[in-house]
């Protein structure tokens, strides 16, 4: 048993945040996280490249150095690396935090796969990663079918199906067509997502105009077969020739987790768990949420770039108690 004046739930870009301030602070504080280092970042697609540019991604004065105005998966891995040694961050990697219970007469314990903890106050930066929002059809589970998409060439002279509009679905369509797979892209709405960054949308729309890419708009997947998939077209059925189905759907907060923390969750469409939006406390006293895990279900709200003054604000909270 060990007792911390912080403990913080996940080592992504927040965590590391929270975690710098908190060292600066002079707390003990510990750092858990279940996979690697930044390991949401590092499952991101290969060769994908951040919407910010790398100055908007800066935290605590330090400088973020990328070769394009937009910094590559890589480059902010090696940015997040630097961070927690240059900082001697205290950090526990491939340990998941599994549970929480209040501890008499204040604090938490917190039970992972390796150990038990004793904090006085706990932040969680779980992030949305972990889960994807899934289509809900009859063969989403065979191994064709894909929630995260890593490299294009996998999927070189195959029929690939991407299912959504927004920006990681539209990455993935043209960089997969690129490299030569043959690309449909089955899309909800009646056009491209609106948000999709703004270098992208004309690329993606010439090429649904040009032919090069099929689009369906105003289209569901009914279910996926091993040599084929069902789409629900505005035009009636249709069954489309497919080797694999890239489900570029989005990601939910791990609903699971948040309750094994004890954490209430507000009952509209966001879902978001009920914190104070200006201390960043939960309705546990001394429980903070932090980065993107404070947007519940609306993902696409937060990111780096808008919580990095997270770090700051629960420190400053936490200090004043
Ligand atoms: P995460 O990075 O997801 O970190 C959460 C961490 O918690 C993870 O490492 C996870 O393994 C860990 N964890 C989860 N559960 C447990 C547990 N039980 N125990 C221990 N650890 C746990 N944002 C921008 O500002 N600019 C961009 O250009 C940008 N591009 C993006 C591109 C993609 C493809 C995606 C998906 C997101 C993008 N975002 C961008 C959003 C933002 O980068 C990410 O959501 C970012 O990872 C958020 O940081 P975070 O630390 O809050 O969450």
């Amino acid at each position: 048993d060990q007792a911390y004046d912080l403990l913080i739930i996940g080592g992504g870009p927040t965590g590391l945040n929270v975690g710098i301030s908190a060292r600066k602070a002079g707390l003990r504080y510990l750092i858990i996280e279940k996979g690697m280092l930044a390991n949401s970042l590092f499952h991101f697609p290969v060769n994908m490249t951040f919407f910010s540019t790398s100055l908007k991604l800066e935290i605590h004065n330090t400088p973020f150095i990328s070769h394009g105005d937009k910094p590559t998966r890589s480059e902010a891995l090696e940015y997040y690396r630097r961070l927690a040694q240059a900082n001697g961050l205290h950090l526990h990697l491939y340990e998941e935090v599994l549970g929480m219970e209040p501890r008499s007469p204040q604090g938490y314990t917190v039970r992972t796969s390796k150990a038990t903890y004793h904090a006085r106050a706990v932040c969680v930066a779980t992030g949305f990663y972990d889960t994807p929002r899934l289509l809900g059809v009859p063969g989403e589970d065979l191994p064709k079918v894909k929630h995260y998409y890593d490299d294009p060439h996998a999927y070189i002279n195959q029929e690939v199906l991407v299912v959504g509009a927004a920006n990681s679905a539209c990455d993935a369509a043209l960089e997969c067509w690129r490299k030569g797979a043959r690309v449909t892209m089955a899309i909800r709405g009646d056009s491209i997502y609106d948000r999709v960054k703004y270098w992208i949308r004309p690329d993606i729309e010439n090429r649904i105009k040009e032919g090069s890419i099929t689009a369906h708009f105003n289209t569901t997947v009914t279910a996926i077969h091993p040599a084929s998939v069902d789409l629900n077209t505005p035009a009636g059925p249709l069954r489309v020739a497919n080797d694999f189905v890239l489900a570029m759907t989005g990601y939910l907060p791990n609903y699971a987790l948040f309750e094994r923390l004890g954490l209430p969750v507000e009952t509209d469409d966001a879902c978001k768990p009920i914190f104070d939006p200006e201390t960043l406390q939960t309705q546990l006293p001394g429980v903070y949420l932090a980065g993107v895990a404070c947007a519940g279900q609306e993902t696409s709200k937060l990111f780096i770039e808008n919580t990095r003054d997270h770090g700051e604000r629960i420190i400053i909270h936490l200090q004043a108690k």
